[in-house]
């Protein structure tokens, strides 16, 4: 057994495959899979991950491996199949699918250093190493000649940990604890034994007596309000001891995290739990879709299935969409399982991110709430994965490896033999339809509660207002509703229903826009530098002043960015206090938090946002909720459009009267009659379904049809051209008659950073061997696309058509 096999970090699919590697003497013994190593690649040396150890190669002629990066592997066996599966899945190479797993501190560069933690003598080759100091640098370990396999044992005995230091930033805090080496009985008898004047050591020693736990060394001292010399007293006696031990970098301050218990449930939230209990405890796999309306109480349902789980030592995965992991989010987490529980999210610092992924890889935390990544939490008795807000697009990941974590979630669920939950207020109609056909195991919360009723929804035609004069964004209705909910001290949601992009600069004259002179899309107007940008590519300029086709001076800009909302809001209702949340505004870390707790706190009365807001807020002031251009979703190139503004609507109206106030909603539209405005505002799920499936149906679109979009892209418009057309004769040829290849045609974003775009679409129902196909096709211009910067993207299940 002395061969690695090993994935190495060459990210190019001739290269897709395992390399043999001797392991030399040195590392023999504490070689594993799911280490990542160094090894010799032509004249480079690289990265890789050991996936597996054998003891025959077919190959004779074996280099060695350079060097051993861990000395625990990073990946468990659990995950390193599902890089495979996931490679597979989603047509990515095996080191893009094994990276993506892994925090991004391990992908940097970055020096270790071991930290002894105990007090007590190592083994003595070590401690003498050591010699008197904490830390010493891993260097200085490797040109010793004690053993990795010494390393190693004192690394699985807790007595020293290695420490990963990123570009000189100190990864990790340390504290001192104190701790009693005798029992209780002991302690008294020493109490007893030390003379008067000792007053200080005898406050000490009464002091563990009474709380024999380990305390801080720093509190202890302020507490008994002494120093370290009446510790260092006690120790040498050897009635105390004290260690170090890690601390983590916390971004949430869990003491002030007030802790809740099981609340009783309805009679719903029984019947829901009740099924995925009994998984839980047999050790079943199955997948349930938890369709309750907001404020039915899912959360809570998640929570005491999470219960079972941890009793039954076991652990679990949350995840919920990036931008409903607020501080309130995790807090109920929190509140319920304190410090088991580790937080993933991308607005912590790569170092925090880091010790959280440490939490969990050192089994110190037996739950985690995060964002997409989490899924790939190192845990390795999993009892439950939870997807909250299942429906959420962010769940897909949209670079490769492009997978979508509810995939990711059901595979890991089958290996570990337990439970996924989907839950939403809107599932998807993927999910939805795979409920109805007993796929997944349906369970229904019909019911807020707190038994408010759901808000009134008022759909406001807004060509009416036009014919009756008013020109502003703001309905007469809505206009009189904000006043007076800012008259009786209560608080406004205006949902713009669009992103910050939306503002272009036209001339009025000729018509013509300013677009990116490298991508085929209007340039965005930003009010506060004055400038135009673009968001594909990071081309700026200054605002003309006359036109660049007629030289008209009648520059304008058009469309509906917050920005401009704001300013209007505020002339229209000049006593208002707004805040605004978009992309502008919550770009710096924490400023999301700082918005909503400034609103929180009615430090204004009206929260206008984009997407962001709609989501997972709860404000009980919160009585009016404003949607100002329900429709402009509709019109995007996207077939799941509809569905995404049921979503979108059926969301933003939750935010209103959650408590004890009712709540309303005003929903302004220029297509009153549309079906997802029209069945949202009756908060008609079951009939949006039936109608969205229908349309799916006709259109031949998921969930009847799978998709595949395959994107090309060359600076060269004509090569991209030919090789989509090729592309699409290949494939045609190979899949049955119930299958449909669509294209060559631009992309809905035709250039981007100067390179032209095509795609090809592929419908199918039912093609056991398309990713043999595509991998096929794709290998036959592996030429191109290494020499020639020609670039095939192949997006299984696409969630963004652009
Ligand atoms: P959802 O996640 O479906 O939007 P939540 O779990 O946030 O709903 O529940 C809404 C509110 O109802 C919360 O304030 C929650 O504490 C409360 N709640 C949930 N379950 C119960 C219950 N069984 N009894 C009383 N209150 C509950
Ligand atoms: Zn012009
Ligand atoms: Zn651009």
């Amino acid at each position: 057994m002395d061969i690695a096999k090993v994935i190495v970090d060459v990210p190019a699919s001739s290269i897709d495959q395992t390399f043999d590697y001797r392991i030399p003497e040195k590392y023999q013994a504490i070689i594993a899979p799911g280490m990542r190593v160094i090894v010799p690649f032509g004249p480079r040396k690289i990265m890789g991950f050991v996936v597996s150890i054998v003891s025959h190669s077919e190959f004779s002629k074996l280099k060695n491996i350079e060097q051993v990066l861990d000395m625990t592997p990073v990946l468990t066996e659990e995950l390193l199949e599902l890089g495979k599966w996931l490679a597979n899945h989603t047509m990515s190479l095996s080191i893009t699918a094994l990276q993506a797993m892994l925090p991004q501190v391990l992908k940097s560069k970055y020096d270790k250093e071991i930290v002894k933690l105990t007090n007590e003598p190592l083994e003595e080759e070590l401690e003498m190493l050591f010699a008197g100091r904490d830390v010493i640098t891993f260097d200085e370990f490797e040109q010793s000649n004690i053993s990795y396999y010494q390393l190693q044992k004192a690394i699985h005995a807790g007595d020293v940990l290695i420490d990963y230091i990123v570009k000189s930033k100190i990864t990790k805090k340390y504290i001192t604890m104190v701790q009693p080496v005798r029992e209780a009985y002991l302690l008294e008898e020493a109490y007893v034994e030390l003379p008067h004047q000792a007053k200080k050591q005898k406050e000490m020693l009464a002091f563990f007596i009474q709380h024999p736990e380990p305390v801080e060394m720093k509190k202890l001292l302020a507490i008994l309000k002494t120093t370290r010399s009446t510790l260092k007293a006690l120790e040498d006696k050897n009635l105390l001891k004290t260690y170090k031990e890690e601390i983590y970098r916390n971004p949430y301050d869990d003491e002030s995290i007030q802790r809740t218990v099981a609340l009783p449930l309805t009679d719903e939230q029984q019947d829901a739990i009740q099924p995925i209990n009994e998984a839980i405890l047999y050790d079943k796999h199955d997948v349930f879709l938890l369709h309750g309306v907001t404020g039915s109480g899912k959360t809570e349902v998640y929570l005491q299935a999470i219960q079972q789980v941890l009793e039954l030592g076991k652990e679990a995965i949350v995840l919920v969409p990036e931008i409903s992991l607020t501080p309130q989010m995790v807090n109920r987490f929190k509140g319920r399982f304190g410090s088991k529980v580790a937080v993933m999210h991308s607005a912590l610092s790569a170092g925090e991110k880091f010790d959280e992924w440490r939490r969990i890889h050192q089994k110190e935390v037996s739950v985690v709430v995060g964002a997409r990544s989490a899924v790939f939490a190192p845990f390795e008795n999993l009892g439950i994965i939870i997807i909250d807000e299942e429906h959420e697009t962010t769940y897909k990941q949209e670079d490769q490896p492009r997978y979508h974590a509810r995939d990711v979630a059901i595979h890991r669920g089958e290996n570990h033999h337990c439970p996924v939950i989907l839950g939403s207020a809107t599932p998807t109609l993927e999910s939805y339809a795979r409920a109805t056909k007993d796929v997944y195991k349906l369970a229904t919360l019909s019911k807020r509660t707190n038994n408010m009723p759901m808000p009134n929804v008022e759909i406001v035609d807004m060509r009416q207002e036009l014919h009756a004069g008013n020109r502003s964004m703001f309905s007469r209705t809505l206009k009189e509703k904000m006043e007076d909910c800012i008259k009786k001290e209560q608080q406004i949601v205006l949902l713009l229903n669009r992103r910050g992009y939306s503002t272009f600069v036209m001339c009025r004259d000729c018509g013509h826009v300013k677009e990116c002179p490298h991508c085929d899309i209007a340039l965005t107007y930003h009010k506060n530098t004055n400038r135009l940008k673009c968001h594909y590519c990071s081309y700026e300029e200054m605002v003309p002043v006359e036109c660049p086709e007629c030289n008209s001076d009648l520059i304008r800009y058009f469309g509906t960015g917050t920005q401009r909302v704001e300013e209007s809001l505020t002339e229209l209702i000049p006593q208002a206090r707004v805040l605004r949340m978009d992309v502008d505004t919550t770009r710096k870390k924490g400023s999301h938090e700082r918005i909503l707790r400034e609103f929180s706190n009615h430090k204004a009365d009206i929260l206008l946002g984009t997407q962001m807001i709609a989501k997972g807020l709860d404000f009980g002031n919160v009585t009016l909720v404003g949607v100002l251009t329900a429709d402009s979703m509709l019109h995007l190139p996207d077939f799941r459009s509809s569905e995404k503004t049921f979503q979108l609507l059926t969301q933003v109206s939750g935010r209103a009267g959650r408590h004890e106030l009712t709540g309303e909603v005003i929903v302004q539209t220029y297509t009153p009659e549309h079906y997802s405005i029209q069945l949202a505002s009756e908060y008609n799920f079951n009939d949006f379904y039936k109608k969205e499936m229908g349309m799916r149906k006709k259109f031949h679109y998921p969930p009847y049809y799978y998709l595949v979009l395959i994107t090309v892209s060359h600076e060269n418009k004509v090569k991209v051209v030919q090789t989509t057309q090729k592309i699409v004769q290949l494939i045609s040829n190979k899949l049955n008659n119930t299958s449909m290849v669509l294209g060559p045609t631009p992309s809905p974003i035709p250039r981007i950073k100067d390179r032209y775009r095509y795609q090809c679409m592929i419908k199918y129902r039912n093609e056991p061997h398309l990713r043999q196909y595509l991998h096929k096709i794709v290998d036959l211009f592996s030429e191109e696309t290494r020499k020639d910067e020609l670039f095939i993207s192949i997006d299984m299940q696409p969630y963004h058509l652009m």
